[in-house]
């Protein structure tokens, strides 16, 4: 399969590509379409490399506005885990295509993902025609760790039959510290050293969690993460709000990344900012996720990647602390290479990026960072393409009619819809 994109502007100049087996071949003023090619009229739009999140639940859709405004324990106690417990794969499947088509329609064409029935939020992604990590959450709090150890195997055996694909990598998702123990926590990072396999987890969201870490292990969650071998180049840690110092330095060394979600973390009033300009000064790796959508409650990554740069600005007291440019390479990944990003809009480089309506308002004014960091939203994305393969054109994704009633009929069945 083969795609030929016209008419594109790159760096304020006229360019096309074309792309062969889901890598960019052909990238220039003169690239011409060739007779088998499909092809894709960019009409002047802007090519720009697409967004990564870098921490979701996916299928949570489903769950959107449901219970909000209630502190995070109530509304999982009450809201979420009761229906959770009911949930089957083809809830799981929907929700995540309706994730899928969202985050396509607003650039994101690659996303971490924690959920149950995993292998099927991996058929899902494949389905959709983008890329994610998937992983099931590994969670163990009592027991002799049986149980855990048996479902993280299970898990990895069902997407390697039935979801992977070479847009779906398998990862490891224990939950958190306070939710998986030590022994347990051991065990994930010997069977992610073994087989190479990515791990995400969960680690300092609240000052509770640190409290209890302190009082439980003597030491902050970064340290007792790595007392357990879980800190490494294959670690992504979502959240990190609460990180000292010591531990942003500790997880530089170790070549872990941290995603930030600042929009849940304002959301769930975890009270504090992440402290991003020490962790730049550390060294660490940062991206940025929306965390899920029952708790964003949106996946426009556009919206996130504004909030980042305003609340650094505004708890820094200092505008020029992160600027536009910066935040952009955040939210594309650029600044963690373990999620995933490719090298940028080369040749021999997949053929993923993204076409931006150069005639939106919000684009026609300025430098391109600012326009896109602080004034536009996911609507001026008119065409997204992953491995070559345009998966919403001109506005229009394939299929999206069917995958929103599905997943409002899989909604209606757990009583979440509105209607
Ligand atoms: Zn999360």
């Amino acid at each position: 399969m083969s795609l030929a994109v016209t008419g594109g502007l790159l760096a304020g100049e006229k360019v096309g590509l074309r792309a062969e087996e889901g890598l960019i071949v052909e990238l220039g003023p003169d690239v011409e379409p060739r007779p088998r090619d499909d092809t894709l009229d960019a009409g002047g739009a802007i090519l720009v490399p697409p967004l990564i999140n870098g921490h979701t639940h996916a299928a949570m859709t489903l769950f959107r506005g449901h219970g909000d405004d209630l502190p995070l324990m109530r509304w999982l106690q009450e809201k979420i885990w009761p229906v959770e417990r009911r949930l089957e794969p083809e809830d799981v499947y929907w929700g995540t295509r309706l994730a899928c088509l969202e985050m396509a329609r607003s650039g994101t064409t690659r996303f971490w993902d924690m959920y149950w029935h995993p292998e099927a939020a991996a058929r899902a992604v494949r389905d959709a025609g983008i890329r994610a990590t998937v992983a099931a959450p590994l969670i163990d709090v009592e027991g002799g760790g049986e149980a855990l150890r048996e479902a993280a195997l299970r898990s990895i055996d069902a997407l390697t039959e039935s979801g992977a694909c070479d847009r779906v990598d398998i990862g490891l998702a224990p939950h958190a510290i306070y939710t998986v123990t030590e022994a347990s926590l051991r065990w994930i990072a010997e069977l992610s050293a073994e087989r190479g396999l990515p791990v995400q987890i969960h680690l300092s969201e609240t000052e509770q969690e640190v409290t209890d870490c302190l009082a439980a292990h003597g030491v902050r969650p970064a340290h007792y993460l790595d007392r357990v071998g879980l800190l490494s180049p294959r670690t992504v840690l979502s959240h990190g709000t609460w990180l000292d110092d010591s531990e942003l330095e500790l997880i530089a060394l170790r070549g872990a990344v941290v995603v930030t979600n600042p929009v849940a973390n304002l959301k769930l009033a975890v009270g504090r900012v992440f402290p991003y300009p020490r962790a730049r000064a550390a060294g660490a790796q940062v991206g940025l996720g929306t965390d899920g959508p029952g708790s964003n409650n949106a996946l426009d990554l556009f919206a996130d990647m504004k909030l980042l740069a305003l609340l650094q600005k505004h708890e820094a007291r200092d505008p020029a602390v992160i600027s536009a440019e910066e935040t952009w390479e955040i939210a594309t990944g650029r600044r963690a290479p373990l999620l995933g990003a490719t090298q940028g809009l080369e040749v021999g480089e997949p053929a993923d990026f993204l076409l931006l309506r150069a005639d939106a308002p919000e684009l026609s004014f300025g430098e391109l960072p600012a326009a896109l960091v602080y004034a536009a939203s996911g609507a001026v994305v008119q065409s997204t393409v992953v491995a070559g393969r345009p998966v919403m054109r001109d506005r229009q994704v394939e299929g999206s009619e069917e995958v929103l009633a599905r997943a409002l009929e899989r909604a209606r069945r757990l009583g979440l819809a509105l209607a």
